[in-house]
């Protein structure tokens, strides 16, 4: 039986999640064993278009990005969205609060060039999207059980509770106490709480949680420090994961 042929693609982005696969180094030596990695334009020079799984790392943010996330979709019987970028347009939406003007001055000076460009996006606004994994960068182990899932043609999910939850395991004094306002509990765990246990507050790179653990971190912020869930999410603008949508 041929072995599944998996592509990594990237649009506008660090390419940081791509990086992230070649940083799995013996895992990825493993999954050499079971999969053909058919276009990898960091890894290899060689290119095809017959794919059974495109990962895509980037956010949709000019027109020739339509073009190519429309060529990936084509390409690939499963498309999936890896980091901050695809799945919600991430660090590159801030562009889409500031005068497009001025953005362009700020990143490219003076004799900045006219090249098209639209507001960022996720690359579900434009085709279907099979499987998102989250983060910013995507969490390698994450994007690992994603192979060996799809490879045993089992479903992957993505854990439904807040950061929080993982925060909590690990002991860690709560920001809240310290007064400052963190995104962990109204954000996807999976990261194992990272930022918090080293004293950052979480940012919410790896996107919202349900409607319903929203609906509960609500309560509990009010409950226990009397914050409003709105004050939270108006923090939750740097992954352009919250476009300011219904509360729950
Ligand atoms: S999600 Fe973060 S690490 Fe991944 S491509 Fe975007 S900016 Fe880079
Ligand atoms: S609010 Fe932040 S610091 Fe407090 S438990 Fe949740 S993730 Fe940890
Ligand atoms: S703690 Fe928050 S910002 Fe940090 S990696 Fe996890 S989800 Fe992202």
């Amino acid at each position: 039986m041929s072995k599944p042929k998996i592509a990594i693609f990237s649009l506008t982005s660090c390419e940081g999640c791509s990086l992230a696969i070649l940083e799995l180094e013996d895992q990825l030596l493993d999954i050499l064993g079971a999969v053909d990695i058919v276009n990898f334009r960091e890894g290899m020079t060689e290119r095809s278009w017959d794919i059974d799984i495109g990962f895509v790392d980037g956010a949709v943010s000019t027109p020739t990005d339509i073009e190519e996330v429309e060529h990936f979709r084509q390409s690939s019987k499963m498309l999936v969205a890896i980091g901050a970028c695809a799945c919600t347009g991430g660090i590159n939406t801030l562009k889409n609060y500031q005068d497009e003007t001025d953005c362009r001055r700020y990143v490219y000076g003076e004799k900045f060039e006219w090249f098209p460009t639209i507001p960022a996006q996720p690359l579900s606004n434009f085709v279907k999207v099979d499987a998102e994994l989250p983060g910013c960068p995507m969490v390698k182990e994450e994007f690992l059980e994603f192979v060996k899932c799809a490879l045993a043609g089992k479903q992957f999910r993505l854990p439904e509770n807040a950061v929080c939850v993982e925060c909590k395991k690990k002991d860690n004094l709560c920001l809240y106490e310290k007064g400052i306002i963190c995104l962990g509990p109204v954000t996807r765990a999976g990261c194992a709480a990272i930022c918090p246990s080293y004293g950052s507050k979480c940012e919410g790179c790896r996107g919202l949680v349900s409607d319903e653990a929203l609906a509960a971190a609500g309560v509990n912020l009010r409950e226990q420090y009397d914050v409003a869930l709105e004050d939270v999410l108006a923090d939750f603008r740097l992954f352009g994961a919250y476009q300011g949508s219904e509360l729950p």
